[in-house]
Parts: C-alpha cells; sequence; structure tokens
C-alpha cells in the first residue's frame, strides 16, 4: 500500500466551545489535503456532521460542503461558528438577560448571590469561581475564588456558610428538576426516567441556576441575531454546570455519563460572561444555508438536519459528490445524552423528538459503533460514483476504535488506500476508495504475522500497539479479510481481536515489552537484528541533514520536509522532532538554527581532538592505539582491550550493530538527553545498552587531569559515568 504523508495541521485543536465534546482536530489538515486533489466539481459531503471546525475550513478553502447533523447541538454550533454575531450582541444579550427581573432583583444579581462567598483573608462577601465536591455528599468541601478586594486566591475548605447556601438551595430542588425535565420530554412520555437520569448529573445550584435562565427566555424579546448570541451563552452555561467535570484534570475529555469521585462545579453566571469571548468570529463567514436551498459556487455549507439514509437518493439525483470528508464519530453517550437535554432545554421537546433515541441508550460498544459506521458507509458506496476519495480523521485513535472503522468501511466495499498514523493522541489519517464489492475469504494469521513483521522490521525500533494493530489490519483490509458478511459484526469485531491476540503471542519473532499481559498494552518489536535501521535514527539524521541545508529554519516546514518522507505508520512523533531539535539546535523566535558546535566542520574537529585525547590517555596505561573507521583500539601486546567509537550524533543503533564487549560508546554532552530520550522510547536499545558503555567528552577531558591514572582507575571513572534521565519537559512520544 502506497501511504500518504501525514498532514500536519499549522494550529493545535482548538479549544474553544464544548471543545471537550468535539473531535480534537488540528486545523489546517483539511485545507492542505483538498489542495492536493483534483476534483470533479467542488460539491463535499461530511456524511457524520461531527466536526464543525473541519467543515468549515473546507467551506472557506472554496467548497460547497452538504453535512448531514442530526445532534440538535453540533448542528446549532457549525451555524454559529460559520457566521458569529458581533462581539457586541453577546455583550448586550448577557445585559439583557441580567436586566430581567426576578422578584425585586435583577436576574444578574439574583444568579451572582448564589456563589456568594466570605473572603478567607480580608473577610468580604466575593463571588466563587467553583466549589469542589465529592461524589455523593450533599454540601460541597471547597471553594476556589479570586478576591478582588485582598487579592488573595486559590482553593480554601468550604465554610459552614457556604454549606448552608448549598443545603438550601437543594431544599427547593425537586421542583426545578421536575421544570428541566418537562422541557425535554412529556410527563407521560416512557423516556421520562432517561431524561431524569441524564438530569442527575446535574446539582441543584447550577439545576437551578439554569432552569431560572431557561424559564424567562420566552418572556424575552429579542432580534434573531441576539437570541443566537444568548442561547449559545446558555448553551455553554449548560455544559458548565454539570458534574462531568473532574478535580483536579487539566483536560478531561469525558464519553460516559458519569460523575467523578471529585468534581467542579463552575459559577454559572460567570460561565455565561467567559462565553462573550469565546465566540468571537475567527475566519471570514461562510454562507450557510438548510437543505434543499442552494448554495453559491465559491463554496459555503448546507446543512441536512436528519441522517444520510433519508438523503442518499436526493443526493445521487442532484449533487455530483467530488470527495467525502469527516471525523469519523466514535461513541460519546456523554455528549449524546446531554446534547438530547440541552436540546429540549434550549429549543424545546420538538427539538429532542427527532434526537430522543440518544436519552435512551446507554451502552455504546465497539460492534455498535461498527455497525453503525457500516450503515453510513453503505449508503455512502450508494450515492457515489466510482474512485471518489474518502478522507476520514480518526481522532484519539485506539486499537478496537481502528478495528470498527476498517471492519465496517471493508464490509461496505470501500478499498483502503492509505493510512497516516503520527501519534495516540494525534487524529489518524486514512483516505478510501469507491470500488467493487468484494468477495469474501477465510481470516489468515499469517498475512497478520508477516505484515506485523515487516512493519517492525522497517520501522527498525519496537513500536506501540496502536501501531502494530493498524498494521496488521491494513494487511487484513488489502488481502479482504476484514469482510465476514455472513457474521454479525460483534462477532466479526471478537474473531479479529482474538485474531490479533493468538498471531502476536504464539509468533516467537516478536518480543512484548510490557508490564502487562495484554497483547495491547506496552511495545512490540522484533529481534534487533531482523530489523533494519531505527526510525529514531533515521528521523535524527533527517533532522540534521535538513537543518544543514536550510539554516533557520521553522517547525512547520520541518514538518513538511519529513512527513511525505517518513510516510503512513512511520510518521515521526513531534516528541521525537523536538528532542533531536532540543539536541542539536537553538531556537530563536520560530526558527532554529544549529548549534555553533554541532555544524559538520566543527564536530569533524572535536572527533579528531577526542581521538588524540584517547591516545594521550591509551599512552599512560601503555596501551597502543590505532583508529579504523571512526573506532579507535586499544592494544596491549597485539590483544585487543578497548574499542571506542566515537559519536557525534545519538545514532545509537548503529553503533551498536558494531560494537562488541570491548566497544566504549563515547558521545558529546549535548547529546546525551537525546540519548537517554531514545532509551526511554525504546525498550529494546535500553536492554542492549546495559551490555555497552555510554561515555560522555568530556569525562575523556577529566581524566586527563586526574593525576595518577591506572588500568583500574580508567574502568572505575569510566563506570561512574551515568546517562542521565532526559531533563525538562520533553515530549515523550
Ligand atoms: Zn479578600
Amino acid at each position: 500500500m502506497e501511504h500518504q504523508p501525514y498532514i500536519t495541521g499549522f494550529k493545535p485543536a482548538d479549544s474553544g466551545p464544548l471543545a471537550r465534546f468535539l473531535p480534537p482536530l488540528e486545523e489546517g489538515v483539511i485545507s492542505a489535503w483538498l489542495s492536493h486533489q483534483t476534483l470533479t466539481g467542488n460539491w463535499l459531503l461530511d456524511p457524520f456532521g461531527f466536526s464543525p471546525r473541519l467543515v468549515l475550513e473546507a467551506a472557506r478553502s472554496g467548497y460547497r460542503v452538504l453535512v448531514t447533523a442530526n445532534n440538535p447541538v453540533t448542528r446549532f454550533l457549525l451555524e454559529i461558528f460559520a457566521n458569529p454575531p458581533p462581539e457586541s450582541e453577546f455583550i448586550a444579550a448577557l445585559a439583557d438577560l441580567g436586566a430581567i427581573k426576578k422578584g425585586e432583583e435583577r436576574l444578574a444579581g439574583h444568579l451572582q448571590s448564589l456563589y456568594v462567598t466570605t473572603c478567607e483573608k480580608c473577610k468580604q462577601q466575593i463571588q466563587a469561581q467553583s466549589f469542589l465536591w465529592r461524589k455523593g455528599e450533599d454540601t460541597p468541601y471547597a471553594r476556589i475564588y479570586e478576591c478582588p478586594h485582598c487579592g488573595d486566591s486559590g482553593e480554601h475548605a468550604a465554610t459552614d456558610e457556604d454549606k448552608e447556601h448549598a443545603r438550601k438551595i437543594a431544599s427547593t430542588d425537586a421542583l426545578h428538576r421536575s421544570r428541566a425535565f418537562e422541557r425535554v420530554v412529556a410527563l407521560n412520555d416512557e423516556d421520562r426516567v432517561y431524561a431524569e437520569e441524564a438530569i442527575q448529573h446535574y446539582l441543584p445550584r447550577p439545576l437551578y441556576a439554569l432552569t431560572t435562565i431557561i424559564n424567562r427566555l420566552d418572556s424575552l424579546t429579542l432580534s434573531s441575531e441576539r437570541k443566537r448570541a444568548l442561547m449559545a451563552l446558555i448553551l455553554l452555561a449548560c455544559d458548565a454546570g454539570n458534574t462531568l467535570w473532574a478535580h483536579p484534570s487539566e483536560r478531561p475529555r469525558p464519553k460516559q455519563l458519569s460523575t467523578p469521585n471529585q468534581f467542579r462545579e463552575h459559577n454559572v453566571w460567570t460561565m455565561l460572561e467567559r462565553g462573550v469571548s469565546l465566540f468571537a468570529a475567527s475566519g471570514s463567514p461562510v454562507p450557510c444555508e438548510a437543505w434543499p436551498k442552494k448554495l453559491p459556487e465559491s463554496g459555503g455549507i448546507c446543512i441536512y438536519e436528519g441522517r444520510l439514509k433519508e438523503l442518499a437518493h436526493e443526493v445521487k439525483k442532484e449533487i455530483p459528490i467530488a470527495a467525502v470528508i469527516g471525523s469519523v464519530p466514535r461513541p460519546n453517550q456523554a455528549f449524546w445524552t446531554l446534547s438530547a437535554l440541552w436540546a429540549g432545554w434550549l429549543w424545546g421537546k420538538d427539538a429532542v423528538e427527532p434526537y430522543k433515541v440518544a436519552l435512551r441508550r446507554r451502552r455504546y460498544d465497539w460492534a455498535w459503533n461498527a455497525t453503525a459506521l457500516h450503515a453510513i458507509f453503505e449508503h455512502l458506496n450508494g450515492l457515489l460514483a466510482d474512485g471518489v476519495p474518502i478522507f476520514g480523521l480518526i481522532p484519539e485513535p485506539e486499537p478496537a476504535f481502528l478495528t470498527s472503522v476498517l471492519t465496517a468501511t471493508t464490509a461496505a466495499g470501500f478499498k483502503l488506500e492509505s493510512v497516516a498514523l503520527r501519534t495516540e493522541h494525534d487524529a489518524m489519517q486514512v483516505i478510501w476508495k469507491t470500488a467493487q464489492k468484494p468477495k469474501p475469504e477465510i481470516a489468515g494469521k499469517s498475512i497478520l504475522q508477516k505484515a506485523v513483521f515487516d512493519y517492525l522490521c522497517a520501522r527498525g525500533e519496537p513500536a506501540s500497539y496502536l501501531h502494530v494493530h493498524t498494521a496488521g489490519l491494513v494487511a487484513l483490509a488489502e488481502a479482504n479479510m476484514l469482510n465476514q458478511p455472513e457474521l454479525e459484526f460483534d462477532e466479526t469485531l471478537r474473531k479479529i481481536q482474538t485474531l490479533f491476540s493468538s498471531s502476536l503471542k504464539n509468533d516467537e519473532r516478536f518480543t512484548h515489552y510490557s508490564t502487562g499481559e495484554n497483547v495491547d498494552t506496552g511495545m512490540w518489536g522484533v529481534t534487533p537484528s531482523a530489523q533494519g535501521e531505527s526510525l529514531t535514527d533515521l528521523i535524527e539524521i533527517a533532522v540534521v541533514t535538513y537543518l544543514q541545508k536550510n539554516p533557520n529554519a521553522i517547525f512547520l516546514d520541518l514538518e513538511d520536509d519529513l512527513y511525505p518522507r517518513f510516510p503512513g505508520l512511520m510518521t515521526p512523533s513531534k516528541g521525537l522532532i523536538y528532542a533531536v531539535l532540543n539536541s542539536y539546535a537553538e531556537k530563536s523566535g520560530a526558527n532554529w538554527k544549529l548549534r555553533d558546535e554541532d555544524v559538520a566542520s566543527a564536530r569533524r574537529e572535536e572527533i579528531k581532538n577526542i581521538f588524540a585525547l584517547i591516545e594521550r590517555i591509551g599512552k599512560r596505561l601503555n596501551y597502543q592505539s590505532s583508529v579504523n573507521d571512526k573506532v579507535l583500539t586499544w592494544k596491549d601486546n597485539s590483544q585487543t582491550v578497548k574499542k571506542f567509537n566515537v559519536l557525534a550524533s545519538a545514532l545509537l543503533n548503529r553503533a551498536l550493530e558494531q560494537a562488541d564487549e570491548q566497544t566504549i560508546i563515547i558521545i558529546p554532552g549535548g547529546r546525551a538527553a537525546l540519548a537517554a530520550y531514545k532509551q526511554e522510547r525504546d525498550p529494546s536499545l535500553k536492554v542492549r545498552l546495559k551490555k555497552h558503555k555510554l561515555v560522555k567528552y568530556r569525562l575523556l577531558r577529566s581524566l586527563l587531569e586526574v593525576p595518577i591514572l591506572t588500568r583500574e582507575t580508567f574502568e572505575e571513572q569510566i563506570a561512574s559515568d551515568p546517562v542521565e534521565e532526559s531533563k525538562g519537559q520533553m515530549m515523550m512520544f
């Protein structure tokens, strides 16, 4: 399979509204992919409608994108991102909301009063930013604030007053709770129990704040722009108000509707205020219409509020789809259930109706995922012309997810063309094409084993299970072995997982580096003698060569150079690229430049000096030195006693290939952190290096200063030079 190079984005995954539930995709990927295609026509189809940003970027690249979106929340986000109201409308919307009367008070003041707490230091009454709770308790155990009067800030234990306040709000909870689900489902609805369950993930105070806001929405007369702005803010508050905010946790991406053991209760009013700047426009507005309204040729978004199934027939007749794009969905019970709930709160029962199934279903497994994807891809197969490419992004890739995706697509008759995988933290990039329906065959171990073995040999170093799994899946897809039409998906997925497990465990050529038993833990490798040059070493060479040719390179250009040369499952991680850069180069602004001492001529000179130095030490110990191809040998009466392999690099795999018991590998001090990084990344390298001494230039220099050097003290000194742990904030993968 000819894998396409990994396309790197120019901006990390967006951290905007509801980012924790949207696919984490780098910006710039889809536009880069599109710019390399020669498509007939400019209609694209996103059959998943999971990533508003992706669709927007494609539309801004001059394409007309038809999106099917049956989740009312993602649909709303897509509309808002495409054409956000100006910031002034958000500010005005919040002011209008805050000015509503609640008894004698303004609503803003009333909601703020829910979060009043006493500053520990200056005793003034202030607003808490959030309260911290333990699951199952009826009062918070701590609060977080920033006192505007004395500057005291951070986490403090909750006071009796805070606890009393929480209890008081909870005493009227039943009423607000029943109002909250009546907006989602009717009293006599059989799905009422599911709505009630979902609402359990709201504490009394945020639920009170939200229902108080929502119940007053109908009394507000607002322009449509201002109303959109207000709805967007309230949507954020709906998410801020639930208990799915584990504490402490930096970037939670919840998938299940379950309350963490410790969690944060956000101040709903503050979250509304914060929302104002979150929706600010980035980039030009994009025309956005509801199907079947037409779009201008210059591009835009056409949203179909439903499923692909219902649309397939009409699309086939009217719209020639040039390519399919999209973020392939993975089950997210938390987001799907909450979306149904929020749709009811924001837009009423009618908006929930088409999406109500999300409330009902509580367990999504991979077989469910495969079945759902298969259905979508079957419809796609029906409506696409032959040879239409599908560019799928698979965010947060994991083995079971991939099996599900590749099995579903193969069974639906799609031909896998390319897979590019960087790390488990980056979206995988997969290309399919429509193809003839395949004939079923029987799956076999040998194909899988050969594919994994070939991949690991080519990689030249152990790989994560995700990489190994993908290499195996690609081979099975190519051999048309993922297609088991006589089986249900759950059976097929189980079968494939068993195949992986037995293929890896029962093949002596594979080494499992793991503390766990399961095949999907740790890393997999082959015997070093079987493998070629290691990927890590090749990347080191490529980065340094690039820096030599391009002084003052920027990271993105370097990635652009590397990814086409290391495509598919060879895509290097940013962590590796940075480890090499930090070892060899200096950064000024955005530019990387080789360190003066790492320019090739300087290194050659330095190696000469080190050889001279070793020769002098040898002389003091009465050894005869000779140099042959970067290796200096000490002899004692024509018996070889030591070999010094002097490196300017950290190409340890290469050095180890020629190493024997007498070999000492010498590296520059500036390479020590990179060498340590490589050992942490590569368990096979770590094992092999235990047998050989790795010594830094500066140890040899210091040996010359030792007044009395004997053969024994030399050995001791050499043994005392530890290769340090990698320092600082290194990205491990
Ligand atoms: Zn204070």
